[in-house]
């Protein structure tokens, strides 16, 4: 690749890591971002950065320049595209600036005035900006408040801050990347360069985050996904991902481990339709709060979609015979294709995708069996992330303003799940008004390997939208009529995302348990091969996956590839081996001299079987 198209490669990936919003409003656009004290340095990085940039490239014409997570940018008009040369130019200059040690100073000028000296300085975007904001106070009928600016050397800017005192308090920053950017967005307008850049408190802090950012490239699940032959996507069906064999046999391998823990918690799974008339979405509320996310259809004159959540048609097999209080809890399963209609601009691999199925279920309770469930879920939780060697991080998220229900039910609720939590022994935070638009959630997050936090599971407790707007009962031991409560639950949350999540965490080398091939049987020469085949089939019958590598490959080259396919286990056979009916045992990323096991074919049957029964992280 040339050093442009490196540059650009690694702009997307900038992209796709800092998400950055396109703003379109006046307002918006004159956001610093400068929620806290290192987005404020952030945002004052990002007038030096442009200090910079307009020393070097005079008649720079400046668009807007944002704190965003871990860092900041600032989108330029230029004379030409930007080289990875001219941003070491760019940081050279902005040390110049930062050593200096130049104040911050805010000024205010009436807006006349301050329109006129964007204009003399040739800056038809910071002009706009201030034309649309006049156009709006003239609509509101509002005065045009005065041009804030924000000073240090000889570089003005167009700001509403805040910033720190001076330039001599912005920690250690790197220039990371340049992109496209159209102006406010819109593709009509002019397309701008957008530097990317970081800048952390300490040394410390910015080397640590240069390290993850190089190790999440080579961590990228998309990467790793064709690497691995796990699955791929095309263009004929964006955010939707192609298994291949692999792929497919870890994602089975999750949900089969998923549906063993339901079956011991006493879940039925359930399956409903895709395809379901816009009618149930209308009673569920969705569709007045989520049908812009919903892939439309026609079909004799009536109006389907394809569900993007389980949850309301979960009612109709809990409505379809009258229940008792004898058959709560009633536990329904689904593993049910779900489609979301996103925009085809913000998919990115698993993560962000249209099509995907969750471990989700729908239990069905008592008022009085909430508790004794919530812990049965915390139980669920616990188990399933130590599969993984992973620690669930919880929130609680509670009303937000806009609810369906009466608030005192959601008050009562909320108490409840405190408590339940409170007893549950498990650390948690509390989000007020993170609640669902139906139900208080409990959420839960973990922290990758590279410190990354990710949204998984969630457990709602729902007394409105699927009780009451699908008018839900049984039968009390009185005979008489009473709401049960819908527990709405997931544990991986969307299988498509866990695994993206996994595979970057297990930087592919995903534990035995789960890993696509458990083991690879190694003949050291072609006379080996039939009892290669042979203690394969040992370990088959034993349910472990298994491989041989019968190519004519030398050893260490089969050992090489079964290493960069990150199987766990390498067992090696050669005549001594064979003679003994034995295996000299290789795990993955052993030391080149570490200790080699020679075993037994049936004591190693036996052991890998538990190991991956177990569920067992190296
Ligand atoms: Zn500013
Ligand atoms: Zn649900």
């Amino acid at each position: 690749m040339a050093e442009q198209d490196v540059a650009v490669a690694e702009a997307e990936e900038v992209e796709q890591e800092f998400d950055a919003p396109e703003r379109g409003s006046a307002d918006e656009l004159l956001d610093a971002g400068a929620h806290s004290e290192l987005d404020a340095m952030r945002h004052s990085a990002a007038h030096v950065m442009a200090e910079a940039v307009l020393d070097l490239f005079p008649g720079t014409k400046l668009g807007i320049g944002p704190a965003i997570e871990d860092g900041f940018y600032y989108d330029f008009d230029l004379p030409r595209p930007l080289t990875p040369e001219d941003l070491a130019a760019i940081e050279q200059r902005m040390t110049e600036s930062v050593k200096a040690d130049h104040p911050f100073v805010r000024r205010e000028l009436p807006p006349e005035e301050g329109r006129a000296f964007f204009a003399e300085r040739n800056q038809p975007y910071k002009v706009e900006i201030l034309d649309d904001l006049a156009a709006k106070a003239e609509r509101d009928g509002t005065p045009m408040p005065p041009t804030s600016v924000y000073e240090h050397g000889s570089f003005v800017d167009l700001c509403k801050g805040p910033h720190v005192a001076s330039t001599g308090k912005i920690g250690p920053f790197k220039l990371l990347a340049v992109s496209g950017a159209y102006w406010r967005g819109d593709q009509s307008r002019p397309s701008l360069q957008r530097i990317y850049g970081t800048v952390w408190q300490t040394q410390e802090e910015l080397d640590r985050y240069l390290w993850r950012r190089e190790e999440a490239k080579k961590r990228d699940h998309r990467k790793l996904g064709v690497q691995l032959d796990l699955f791929s996507f095309h263009d004929v069906s964006p955010g939707a991902a192609f298994w291949h064999p692999k792929g497919w046999t870890l994602y089975q391998t999750l949900r089969n481990a998923m549906r063993d823990l339901q079956a011991r918690r006493g879940y039925q799974e359930v399956y409903t339709p895709p395809l379901v008339s816009k009618t149930l979405w209308e009673r569920s509320g969705h569709w007045e709060h989520y049908r812009e996310n919903m892939f439309l259809f026609e079909a004799e004159e009536q109006t389907f979609s394809l569900k993007p959540m389980n949850c309301p048609e979960s009612t109709y097999i809990y409505r379809s015979r009258v229940r008792s209080y004898r058959e709560l809890p009633l536990r329904l399963a689904e593993y049910g294709v779900l489609h979301r209609n996103e925009l085809s601009g913000v998919l990115s691999g698993l993560t962000r995708v249209r099509h995907f199925v969750t471990d989700d279920a729908h239990i069905y309770v008592r008022p009085d069996q909430i508790g004794a469930e919530i812990q049965g879920l915390m139980g669920e939780i616990r188990e399933a992330y130590s599969w993984f060697g992973l620690e669930p991080r919880l929130t609680f998220g509670t009303r937000p303003d806009k609810a369906l229900g009466d608030p005192a039910v959601w008050a009562e609720t909320e108490a409840q799940m405190r408590a339940e939590l409170e007893r549950s022994g498990m650390q948690y935070r509390e989000k007020p008004k993170d609640g669902a638009f139906y139900a208080p959630k409990i959420d839960i997050q973990i922290e990758d390997a590279l410190g990354r936090e990710w949204q998984t599971a969630t457990i709602q407790v729902d007394r409105v939208m699927l009780p009451e707007r699908f008018d839900l009962w049984y039968v009390d031991e009185h005979g008489q009529q009473q709401r049960p409560v819908a527990i709405h639950r997931a544990i991986y949350g969307s299988l498509e995302r866990f695994i993206g999540v996994l595979t970057e965490h297990f930087a592919g080398a995903f534990p035995l348990w789960c890993s696509p091939v458990q083991a690879v049987v190694i003949p050291i020469a072609d006379r080996h091969v039939a009892a290669a085949e042979e203690l394969a089939g040992v370990l088959r019958t034993r349910g472990l996956r298994v491989e041989v590598d019968g190519s004519d490959n030398r050893m260490q080259n089969k050992i090489r590839l079964a290493q960069e396919q990150k199987v766990p286990v390498m067992l090696v056979l050669g005549d001594r081996e064979i003679e003994a009916r034995a295996a000299t045992v290789r795990r993955r990323g052993a030391a080149k001299d570490a200790a080699q096991e020679t075993l037994g074919w049936d004591e190693l049957a036996d052991r890998l079987a538990t190991e991956s029964a177990d569920r067992r992280v190296e």
